[in-house]
């Protein structure tokens, strides 16, 4: 594990974990767009991107929101064990939901303690056929390798340098990719894009991208620092340029923020 954030992960659990928030509400980002998802959010994250509008600092308790929409929480002590998870996931009713998101920060840091998860909710969920979807900055391979037989959709980030200030992080990107169709997984690939993008990081995404098949989304950054937000014209010539080597590129910002919900 990486020790980044001034955070040690080493000595994360695998029966128990640091839980920010619990609530439901619509997917906000991406293909999914508008589907009913149940998420659970966890603390703690291995990137450092610049334009990070999530917090996860750890939390000394777990907000829960017994009523969607309400912004009326209940709390509940963190750690949260496996058994309590359930139990309070159980506690919504979900029978319309799509699906469950892990979203973070990053819940592959929780690999251990989601591949017990995972393998008791299975057995232990209402709606048998409520899909588990991962929200994941795909950087970290082998804690996928651990709980892949668990997920049904990969929503995963491609970090380029000009929204997160850092080399792109290819080797990793690819091997989590590769574990993800090497298992028939449904992954897409999201690139926060902002007006920095270059021509250079375009044309490096898809090459990258070129032989494997794998969908993008180009998400324009949510920012209220407009210098960054990019222009219509860059978007368009983005996907221009993407689209003459890859077969689906799609431009999807996020809409949760205008409807002001989490
Ligand atoms: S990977 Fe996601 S949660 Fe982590 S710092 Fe970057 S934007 Fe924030």
């Amino acid at each position: 594990m990486n020790t980044i954030n001034n955070h040690d992960f080493s000595n994360l659990h695998s029966h128990d974990a640091n839980i920010i928030e619990i609530f439901s509400s619509i997917q906000g980002e991406g293909p999914y767009i508008g589907y009913r998802q149940l998420f659970v959010r966890f603390a703690l994250c291995n990137l450092n991107c610049f334009y990070c509008d999530t917090k996860f600092e750890p939390q000394k308790f777990c907000k829960i929101e017994e009523c969607p929409g309400s912004g009326n929480f209940v709390e509940q002590e963190n750690p949260i064990t496996s058994d309590q998870l359930i139990y309070k996931i159980n506690e919504f009713s979900y029978f319309n939901h799509h699906s469950l998101s892990l979203t973070g920060g990053e819940p592959l840091l929780y690999c251990d303690f989601l591949d017990y998860f995972l393998s008791e909710f299975q057995k232990k969920k209402k709606n048998k056929s409520l899909k588990i979807y991962l929200e994941t900055n795909g950087t970290l391979p082998d804690e996928l390798k651990k709980i892949i037989r668990y997920l049904d959709i990969i929503s995963m980030d491609i970090k380029i340098e000009s929204s997160c200030r850092k080399p792109t992080p290819w080797r990793e990107h690819g091997q989590f990719i590769n574990t993800a169709l090497n298992h028939n997984k449904e992954l897409f690939a999201k690139v926060v894009v902002t007006d920095k993008i270059t021509s250079n990081e375009i044309d490096d995404i898809a090459e990258f991208l070129k032989n494997r098949e794998v969908s993008v989304i180009l998400q324009p950054v949510t920012s209220e620092n407009k210098d960054i937000v990019p222009n219509a014209s860059k978007l368009l010539s983005t996907q221009e340029t993407l689209l003459k080597k890859l077969n689906d590129v799609r431009i999807i910002p996020q809409v949760h923020k205008y409807l002001d919900l989490q």
